[in-house]
This record gives structure tokens, C-alpha cells and sequence, in this order.
């Protein structure tokens, strides 16, 4: 005798057939043939991505790349850009400059490139504007700079280091800031230097009612950072943004703000964040890194991760760090789809990062 059906199969079945359809569409989701659960940066345990390394960048979590659609054009753009800003700032090292000025160089470098979320290739405010926040820190003495909701700096990051250098506060923000960068020397700039059609159409993207939830917050961010080890054990970190698409006009991000979005401190860790600026300011997340090195006995690795995939998840952001250690030890989580990043070792090798199952040594 065939068993009946049992009543709850059939609305069972369903839910399984609804989940199958669903789930492919959801933009975090783990595994598949394109992303391996095991993904360099984004698994379940702590992960260290390389040693000896003095220099890395990241040109933000925000801008997932997919092998299946992506060019060889396009993915060679975004490694030269990631190796560009890693030689400027290795050239700067090799000559016995500071990391301070190592981490500046490099983001200048992502600044001026239209790709990243930064300087030049800035996202676009909800009224079409360009708003741009920055921040530079000195591991040797906590020294830091900031500027935020700057409109005509071409290079925030430098207008941040001269805010740390030059003046007696952390952080200027909007006309007064762009007035003391002109004033310091930094080249001025229009908006529509700012202008990208890349920029424009996410913009367009993002105001469509008909956009989803998901394919929007596809597009809606990046950054650029770097962090940076030099010849007398010296850490620095910096951070350079746009912010996030559509932004109400006077939204100020993590990028800025010394304790989420950058943290140096010699002898312990130099980090840059990229991801949900505010989830990152709530969760004071470069700072909490340096604090569970410092105070909590945990490596460069396990206290990113801890951050990065336990305790802004639960405040409801994804995102992403780099983070560097004394010794060179070199950690990149990462609880968004992905995160373009790359560093530099001592002995001269520059390995990039663009899609998230590159795995450690593959490149
Ligand atoms: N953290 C940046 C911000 O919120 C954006 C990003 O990194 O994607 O402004």
C-alpha cells in the first residue's frame, strides 16, 4: 500500500521551490561556482592573508567584481589601478620616506583614478553633488586629520594631512575645509571634475522606484585606503571616499572619522575600513581592532575578523578592512560579496585582489 501524502508536504515543497528561486538573487549568499565558501577574506575563521607586507590599498568593498562578468579589460583596469597606488607608496618607502607619506601617496593615486569611489571617480549625493570625506592617521603619536564634506579638493587625502601638520584640530569640515585646503596650496577643482558617466548612471539607479533593494546596494559604495609600515616600525593608515550613492546632502561616513574608518598606532595595528559608514562610526570599528590587539591579546587577524564578520554584522553592516600589524602581518575580512585590495611586501612583491575567490598565492 502506497503512503498517503502527508498534509504539510505540499506547502513544504513550496517553500523549498520559493527558497531555490530566492536565494541566487540574494546579494550575500555563500557558495556557488563563482564564490566558494572558502573565499580568501570572507570565510568562517580568521584569515591571514600574507607576511612581511609594508604597504596595502584597498579600493573598497563596494565595487564586487564577478569573473563570469568581467572583461580582461576591466579586470586588468582595477589590478593596475590597486599596483599603481601600491608603487607610489612603495617608491616612497624605498626612498626612507615615512608610512605616512607611503599611505598618502597611494591614495592620491586611487583619488585620480575615475574606477574608484574616491577623489575623481566620487559617487554622487542625492541632490547630484560630489561630497568628499578623508582622514590620515600617525601610528607614532596618534596624530590624526580629517576632512569631511569637502566639494573641491581634488585630493582629500592631503587636505587631511595637512589638517593633522598644520592646524590644531582633527577635523575641518565643508566650505571652511575647502577653503583651508586652497589656502594650504592643494589644487582646487569644479564639481564637474568630479563628473563620471558611471557615477551618473548609478545615481539613476538608485533613484528608480523600480531599482530592487539588492541590485541598488550593489552599487551604492566603495572607498579607498591604505595602510602602510615603514623602515623604523612606523604604522599609518588613510582613507579616502565619496561616500555612498544618493547620500543626503551633508551625510558624513566612517571615512573620516579617526576610530571607525582609519586607526594607527605603532606597535600595534594600522587599519582602513570600507563598507556601511555608519554601521562602521556605531561600531567604532578600526579602533575596536586596535583595542582587541592591544588590550585583548588577539592577532591582527582574529581581532579584524572578529569585527569585521561578528560585530558590525550584527549591527546590521557589511563591509570590509584592511588591516597591518607591527610585524607585517597582513589581514584583509570582508563580509561583503567582495573587496578590491592589494599590498606590498618587503622584498619588493605586489600581489592584487579583485575577485573574491582569489585565494592567497594564487597572484
Ligand atoms: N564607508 C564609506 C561611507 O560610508 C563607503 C564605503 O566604504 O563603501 O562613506
Amino acid at each position: 500500500m502506497r503512503p498517503r501524502p502527508r498534509p504539510w508536504t505540499a506547502p513544504a515543497l513550496a517553500l523549498l521551490v520559493t527558497a531555490a528561486a530566492v536565494l541566487p538573487a540574494l546579494p550575500f549568499r555563500t557558495g556557488g561556482p563563482a564564490e566558494p565558501a572558502a573565499a580568501a577574506g570572507r570565510g568562517g575563521t580568521p584569515h591571514t592573508e600574507a607576511r612581511h607586507v609594508v604597504l596595502a590599498v584597498h579600493g573598497g568593498a563596494g565595487t564586487a567584481l564577478r569573473r563570469q562578468d568581467t572583461d580582461a579589460r576591466t579586470e586588468k583596469a582595477y589590478r593596475d589601478g590597486l599596483a599603481d597606488a601600491l608603487r607610489a607608496g612603495q617608491k616612497i618607502l624605498r626612498g626612507g620616506g615615512d608610512s605616512v607619506a607611503a599611505v598618502e601617496a597611494a591614495v592620491r593615486v586611487l583619488e585620480d583614478d575615475p574606477l574608484f569611489n574616491a577623489g575623481r571617480g566620487a559617487v554622487f549625493t542625492e541632490d547630484a553633488g560630489h561630497e568628499l570625506d578623508a582622514s590620515i592617521m600617525r601610528g607614532s603619536d596618534l596624530a590624526a586629520g580629517a576632512v569631511a564634506g569637502v566639494r573641491h579638493v581634488r585630493n582629500p587625502v592631503s587636505a587631511a594631512r595637512l589638517v593633522m601638520e598644520r592646524t590644531r584640530h582633527v577635523m575641518l569640515a565643508g566650505e571652511a575645509a575647502d577653503a583651508f585646503a586652497a589656502r594650504s596650496g592643494l589644487t582646487p577643482v569644479t564639481q564637474d571634475y568630479f563628473w563620471t558617466q558611471k557615477r551618473w548612471d548609478e545615481l539613476m539607479k538608485a533613484k528608480n522606484p523600480r531599482t530592487t533593494a539588492a541590485a541598488r546596494d550593489g552599487s551604492m559604495t566603495g572607498t579607498v585606503g591604505a595602510v602602510a609600515l615603514d623602515g623604523r616600525r612606523g604604522l599609518a593608515a588613510a582613507t579616502s571616499t565619496g561616500g555612498t550613492t544618493n547620500k543626503m546632502a551633508g551625510r558624513v561616513g566612517d571615512s573620516p572619522v579617526v576610530g571607525a574608518g582609519t586607526y594607527a598606532k605603532d606597535g600595534n595595528v594600522a587599519v582602513s575600513a570600507t563598507g556601511q559608514g555608519e554601521v562602521f562610526i556605531r561600531g567604532a570599528a578600526t579602533a575596536t581592532i586596535s583595542h582587541l590587539v592591544e588590550f585583548g591579546g588577539m592577532d591582527v587577524a582574529a581581532a579584524a575578523h572578529e569585527v569585521v564578520m561578528g560585530r558590525l554584522p550584527k549591527l546590521g553592516g557589511t563591509g570590509g578592512v584592511i588591516a597591518l600589524d607591527a610585524q607585517g602581518t597582513y589581514a584583509a575580512p570582508h563580509s561583503s560579496e567582495g573587496m578590491l585590495h592589494g599590498y606590498a611586501t618587503a622584498d619588493g612583491r605586489i600581489v592584487t585582489r579583485v575577485f573574491p575567490d582569489e585565494a592567497a598565492g594564487r597572484r
